[in-house]
């Protein structure tokens, strides 16, 4: 063990993982990183600007990308599982897209007027997404969902807005109450009350609870969650669950909103909602859309878009919702969104994806076995999720159904070792997401997988020789 502490962890709080092999690796290879955060930190809250990219004793800086990979300040190479938040079904600088910003960039970057391709962008989502009857298009997946909300408010003249724990729509004001907090409804930091008060929390587990809800549903103008469930799948959402949600909400007058901000184009073609069956009134978009671009859009029927329209509103008498926005259909974004869309309408690319992010959830449980962790790695399409076990549950990783599994209970993970599995995996070349888990592109191949089965080993192994981690699983 080497006794190099961290010089980035704030003084007074001794780093628990002080004098482990682990960080003393981290810290040898990352002195560049360590070096921009610590500048960073002179500008910047925390050194940071997305909450996820706070990592103790440092984030990596990245320096350059490329498919499934990624470089950092310091040269080493990582397989990555960000993908760029799920923005990159493609993966990083896919040449098409490439070429289709280039060619975009030569036109400009802002017209402050109409352009061709906001049309083709749109009528691509009609085709795909089987919601979309109506487009329009933001700037990110909170205005996505900000807009959406607003939209139904207008159309139902209602306020409330029914939601479930841990789905997450973005950072606006009426998305915070419940998604990683205040599960008794009350408001965030920086939020008003009476917009939290506007907030109803239901359980996905709970048919009954959620029918009870629907009995005060002359109040609630739309219900809106994730339809594979919280972040992405890692609490399943039962499609029979959504299909008497949206039973209800037909009866009820409620609209039903799908965040397919991560989802959309990466579930299947036409998202979530193609993939189950079930339409929804209104569908929020942004990633993938914008073909790892900044943007988003909102799709859905067109009497509810309608509140947009103009000439509708005026003919209905009443006051059109008001949506301005300087880099709404931006025009590199909407070159890079059709591009990305033209590659993933047939469903080809999304489907061999699935079956490698299939292949790479076995071959982790298999490496939980032989190291005899009871965790358990599970996802649907092309995300997988690590189960941490809190209550140390008797399990068989091959076998782990997170559908009997309590939401507090697949979501508890020590922060420690979610921290020192991610550092061992950056030290072993393999980039997870945060929660921890991943998110796989149409670029990553038999190499990257082989590389990531064995950073798991070897990260799992660096664990338990810092005694981090203790082989828990009963044979
Ligand atoms: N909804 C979901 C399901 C998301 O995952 C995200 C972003 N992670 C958002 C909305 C917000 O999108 P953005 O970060 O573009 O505002």
């Amino acid at each position: 063990m080497s006794s190099k502490t961290a010089p980035n962890v704030p003084q007074g709080n001794a780093d628990p993982l002080a004098g482990t092999n682990l960080l003393a690796r981290y810290l040898e290879r990352t002195g560049r990183s360590e070096a921009l955060a610590l500048e960073a930190k002179t500008v910047l809250p925390s050194g940071v600007t997305h909450d996820s990219r706070h990592v103790l004793p440092h984030g990596l800086y990245i320096d350059h990308a490329s498919g499934p990979r990624k470089w950092d300040v310091d040269g080493n190479e990582y397989v990555d599982y960000y993908g760029g938040h799920g923005a990159l079904m493609l993966g990083h600088n896919d040449p098409d897209i490439r070429a289709a910003i280039d060619a975009g960039l030569d036109r400009g970057t802002q017209f402050g007027a109409g352009h061709a391709d906001e049309i083709v962008w749109a009528r691509k989502i009609i085709e795909m997404v089987p919601s979309a009857e109506r487009v329009r298009f933001t700037s990110s997946g909170t205005e996505a969902t900000l807009m959406a909300v607003r939209l139904a408010r207008a159309f139902t003249g209602r306020n409330k807005i029914l939601r479930f724990p841990g789905h997450y729509h973005g950072w606006q004001d009426d998305m915070t109450t419940g998604y990683r907090s205040h599960f008794n409804g009350g408001a965030v930091s920086g939020v008003p009350d009476p917009v939290a008060a506007n907030t109803l929390l239901a359980d996905v587990r709970d048919i009954r609870g959620l029918q009870a809800v629907f009995k005060h549903a002359e109040d609630i103008a739309a219900v809106i969650f994730e339809p594979l469930g919280a972040a992405t799948g890692q609490v399943p959402m039962d499609p029979e669950f959504i299909a008497e949600l949206r039973t209800l909400t037909h009866q009820t007058g409620v609209l039903m909103i799908f965040d397919e901000v991560v989802t959309g184009f990466r579930v299947s073609a036409g998202g979530v909602q193609a993939k189950i069956g079930v339409t929804p009134d209104l569908t929020a978009l942004a990633k993938i859309v914008a073909g790892g671009l900044p943007g988003g859009a909102v799709a859905g029927k067109k009497d509810i878009l309608d509140h947009l329209d103009f000439a509708a509103s005026s003919a209905k008498d009443r006051e059109k919702v008001y949506h301005p926005g300087t880099f709404n259909a931006n025009p590199v974004s909407a070159a890079a969104g059709i591009a990305t869309l033209s590659k993933l309408s047939d469903g080809k690319l999304l489907t061999a994806t699935d079956h490698k992010a299939a292949t790479l959830r076995t071959s982790l449980n298999t490496v939980l076995r032989e190291q005899k962790v009871a965790w358990a790695v599970y996802g649907k399409s092309s995300a997988f999720h690590l189960f941490m076990n809190p209550n140390g549950r008797t399990i068989d990783p091959d076998t782990f159904d997170p559908n009997v599994v309590d939401q507090s209970e697949l979501t508890a993970k020590p922060a420690e070792t979610v921290r020192a599995l991610r550092l061992a995996m950056n030290v072993h070349g393999v980039d997870l997401s945060g929660w921890p888990g991943g998110l796989l592109s149409s670029t990553h191949g038999d190499k990257e997988l082989a590389e990531t089965v064995s950073a798991f080993t070897m990260s799992l192994e660096m664990l338990k020789e810092d005694g981090l981690l203790a082989e828990t699983l009963k044979a």
